[in-house]
């Protein structure tokens, strides 16, 4: 069964999961700040959408694909946006990064008005979006949860409900609190293996066979190599990842030093001006550190 899905944000990760939406026959209404982003995929089927509410007129569901916490809520919350237009189907899942507090907030007060909120992130990087293969952990209520899943099933293969409000964002956080430290790891070997002379491409098969292998050696480990720093996760969505990581870790007073030590490689690229490019961007601090 299919029906209808307002689509708001068709950025890096945003366009190909409305377009996994598309090919698994649902009509897309999709709306972006950007300008052009719905227009540009009107060919591929999907209904440009002027406004968010535009967006939401008649859906079933409502999904988000934003930034960071405050674009989620001015399209939440703010004016124009879903608490006052909410889909016809009155259901909201954001599947962007965002603070866990936030969520558990726009859930209260979509509840009060009768919507439902879940907050669904994602791992799997652009090419999970592409493929419709993302990991995608989500909270909130079990209800809405069922009725989510078809939506949520032409864009992942890995779709578990985690917990209440909050719980999908909880996982995602430490997902990259992983994510952080395991390409620190493998930058760290490839720094030491060049400087050792061996070939990069050949250990990084080699290490894949064994107990080293890793997401981020396989899919990151390429472009590092070739020293290719382009597109992908950024490197400032990864540090907003760090921060919301670190908000969580102070609330609850868990220290972190692992990600704390990540956290400044990660500021020391951005100040090197790699905030826009892709995570692989982590290996030119180390080509810093090592004068390469
Ligand atoms: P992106 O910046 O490429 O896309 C976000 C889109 O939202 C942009 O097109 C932007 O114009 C649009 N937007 C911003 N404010 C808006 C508003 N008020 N109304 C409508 N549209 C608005 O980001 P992305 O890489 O697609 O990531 C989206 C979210 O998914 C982030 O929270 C990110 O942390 C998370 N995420 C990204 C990846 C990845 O590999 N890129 C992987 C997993 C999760």
């Amino acid at each position: 069964m299919t029906g209808t899905v307002g689509f708001i944000g068709l950025g890096t990760m945003g366009c190909d999961m409305a377009r996994n939406l598309l090919k698994a026959g649902w009509r897309v209404q999709g709306h972006d700040v950007r300008e052009g982003a719905a227009q540009a995929m009107a060919a591929e089927g999907l209904v440009p959408a002027a406004s968010v509410a535009e967006a939401a007129a008649g859906a079933d569901i409502v999904v988000t694909m934003l930034p960071d916490t405050p674009h989620v809520q001015a399209v939440v919350l703010g004016e124009g946006g879903l608490l006052a237009n909410p889909p016809a189907g009155r259901l909201v899942v954001d599947m962007s990064t965002i603070a866990p507090t936030a969520v558990r907030e726009m859930h209260v007060r979509l509840k009060a008005a009768g919507t439902g909120f879940l907050d669904a992130p994602v791992s799997g990087g652009p090419q999970g979006a592409k493929a419709g293969t993302l990991s995608i952990m989500v909270g909130g209520e079990a209800a809405d949860f069922a009725r989510a899943r078809p939506v949520l099933a032409a864009m992942g293969t890995t779709i578990n409900h985690v917990g209440e409000s909050g719980a999908g964002q909880t996982v995602k956080l430490c997902n990259q609190l992983i994510c952080g430290i395991n390409l620190q790891a493998v930058c760290e070997a490839l720094a030491l293996g060049r400087a050792a002379g061996v070939d990069l491409s050949q250990m990084r098969e080699v290490l894949l066979g064994g107990s080293a292998a890793s997401w981020m050696l396989d899919r990151l480990g390429p472009a590092m190599i070739a020293g290719e720093t382009g597109a992908g996760f950024r490197i400032d969505l990864m540090l907003k990842d760090l921060r919301l990581v670190r908000e969580l870790s102070d609330a609850l007073a868990v220290p972190l030093p692992g990600t704390a030590l990540v956290t400044t490689q990660y500021v020391e690229a951005r100040a090197h001006g790699e905030g826009g490019n892709g995570n692989q961007a982590l290996f030119k601090v180390y080509d810093r550190m090592t004068n390469q």
